[in-house]
């Protein structure tokens, strides 16, 4: 099933790429007043195709964040065309239809009812935010079985490969990176800037002792919060380097041992987490070796549909340094 869901990921990189690389990207508000945009759209249509070209994922329902209503609006007209646009070049053909496209968008947005025990949770830009500021985003998919992440792709098209060492500032990298894991089977780092070399088996930090613990979090200081956060490391008297990224970059990141910890402090008591805000992530960083609960130090429940509603926050990374934190929190 693996390869179908690289081709996938490797299909939606290059169309939210295309479209990055536009002068003009097209944005849609919706309903909530969040972005979406012709990446979205794209990578979410191409997420459902190629997973319907491979026998091993044909038929499996598809959770994915977008509804394809917004688009088939007539006053859509140009986005809808910037999408179809960027699907044909990913898919490297002249053109593509609008109906085949809004079906397949339709097709990836099984209503939470009809999900079942066996499907994939797509989040096909997740950061839209950092992708409208040419920052990080990811494309984020992951089969669940039974509630648990099986299965994980994690394209994040401007992360920088492999390890960023002491850099301060991510750079926004020109080729991206493509981060992948199976349960019980680790994970992974394919370097897309040699397709033929195997894929790099990637382990995060945890438990090695550096003077400087590096945190990653989100940059809408509506996401996580940052002042806890800054006042939890006060009391733990450690030095702290700050990573600010938009997505689930945040676990590669972790994962790949660039980071130390991804926190998440919830900024309201009402939020539930998306599924697809994290089960990919959460499976290539928990193969990583990295540890990763909520703030009650329970595992993430992936088993209660589209949301997380049996977690708060949540904490990814060096299993000690998470009970060091617990220990603050408590306190
Ligand atoms: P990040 O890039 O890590 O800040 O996460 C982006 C994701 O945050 C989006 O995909 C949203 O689903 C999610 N989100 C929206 N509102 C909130 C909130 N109040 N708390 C936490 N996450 C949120
Ligand atoms: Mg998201």
């Amino acid at each position: 099933m693996m390869p179908a869901l690289l081709l996938a990921s490797t299909r939606a990189m290059r169309a939210t790429r295309f479209i990055a690389a536009q002068a003009i990207s097209r944005t849609v508000t919706k309903s909530d007043t969040s972005p979406v945009t012709a990446a979205d759209f794209a990578s979410q249509a191409l997420i459902a195709i190629t997973l319907a070209e491979d026998d091993a994922t044909r038929g499996i329902s598809i959770l994915g964040e977008e509804d394809a209503q917004a688009l088939a609006e007539p006053a859509q007209q140009g986005v809808c065309a910037e999408v179809c646009a960027a699907v044909a070049f990913a898919l490297d053909r002249p053109s593509v239809a609008a109906d085949e496209v809004l079906d397949a968008i339709a097709h990836a947005h099984t209503p939470e009812s009809a999900l079942g025990t066996r499907f994939f949770a797509l989040d096909p830009v997740d950061g839209t935010k950092g992708f409208l500021r040419g920052g990080q985003y990811a494309i984020a998919l992951a089969l669940l079985e039974d509630g648990i992440p099986t299965l994980a792709t994690l394209a994040c098209p401007n992360l920088p490969p492999f390890t960023i060492g002491q850099q301060h500032e991510l750079r926004v990298d020109a080729v991206g990176t493509l981060a992948f894991a199976q349960r019980a089977n680790g994970a992974y780092e394919l370097d897309l800037r040699n397709p033929s070399a195997d894929a790099r088996e990637i382990h995060a930090a945890c438990g090695s002792s550096t003077n400087e613990i590096r945190v990653a979090s989100s940059i809408e200081s509506a996401h996580s919060a940052h002042d806890e956060s800054l006042r939890i490391f006060a009391e733990l008297g450690c030095a702290t380097r700050h990573l600010r990224l938009d997505s689930q970059s945040k676990y590669a990141l972790v994962a790949r041992g660039d980071a130390d910890l991804y926190l998440r402090l919830p900024t309201r008591a009402g939020y539930s987490e998306c599924i697809w805000d994290h089960a990919a992530g959460a499976l290539i960083a928990q193969e990583a070796g990295a540890r990763i609960c909520d703030l009650n130090r329970n595992a993430l429940d992936f088993s209660t549909g589209a949301r997380l509603t049996n977690n708060h926050g949540i904490l990814c990374g060096d299993e000690d340094l998470i009970t060091r934190i617990l220990d603050v929190l408590r306190r």
